[in-house]
């Protein structure tokens, strides 16, 4: 993982871990912008502020549930700077519930069989729930999934495996840093 705004390395804190780090921040050794780890779910956006601005009822959410000092004062502040925007996390929710009962579908059945290559590492935009990520996984040394909604990581989350890992972040900000070759498979 890299930072999200000059894809340097990060340095983890940690505050509150179980069998996997369930919260605390990543910070960039070189810009200083520090995401969070929340829920064990990893938000690696370069603008959380913002972020939750357009997700207020996910950060209230998000402030409810967080235990450590250090995660309720980040999200606190986030949500401080928060302007009223559109809030996206209803909708986020909502296509969480959508992918949730369409997994089995046989949609997924015709890109499964087009996915059907061995990968050394295998990265999926937009994963949703996991779905198509898991499949990948079976297929690859490591397999990653990353999408924005915050509701559909935490159902991806359920799919981890020891090779298979899920992040809140944004596709066109490299959370991974710039990969120079790789394998692009269209959407069908
Ligand atoms: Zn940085």
């Amino acid at each position: 993982m890299r930072c999200v705004k000059c894809h340097s390395t990060l340095d983890l804190t940690t505050y509150l871990q179980d069998k996997e780090i369930e919260e605390g921040i990543l910070t960039c050794t070189k810009c200083g912008l520090a995401c969070p780890i929340i829920q064990g779910i990893a938000v690696l956006i370069d603008d959380f502020a913002l972020y939750l601005s357009n997700r207020q009822k996910l950060g209230g959410e998000l402030l409810l549930s967080a235990k450590s000092q250090q995660i309720k004062f980040m999200i606190k502040t986030a949500l401080g700077k928060s302007t009223k925007n559109r809030d996206f996390s209803i909708i986020e929710k909502k296509w969480t519930t959508v992918y949730q009962k369409n997994q089995d579908s046989k949609f997924y059945d015709t890109i499964k069989k087009s996915l059907n290559f061995d990968s050394d590492l295998s990265l999926e935009h937009g994963c949703s729930i996991g779905t198509i990520s898991k499949h990948l996984a079976k297929k690859s040394n490591k397999a990653f999934g990353i999408d924005k909604s915050f509701y559909a990581i935490v159902q991806a989350k359920k799919q981890a495996q020891k090779n298979l890992d899920f992040f809140v972040a944004d596709s066109l900000e490299h959370p991974f840093g710039e990969i120079r070759s790789y394998r692009r498979t269209e959407p069908l």
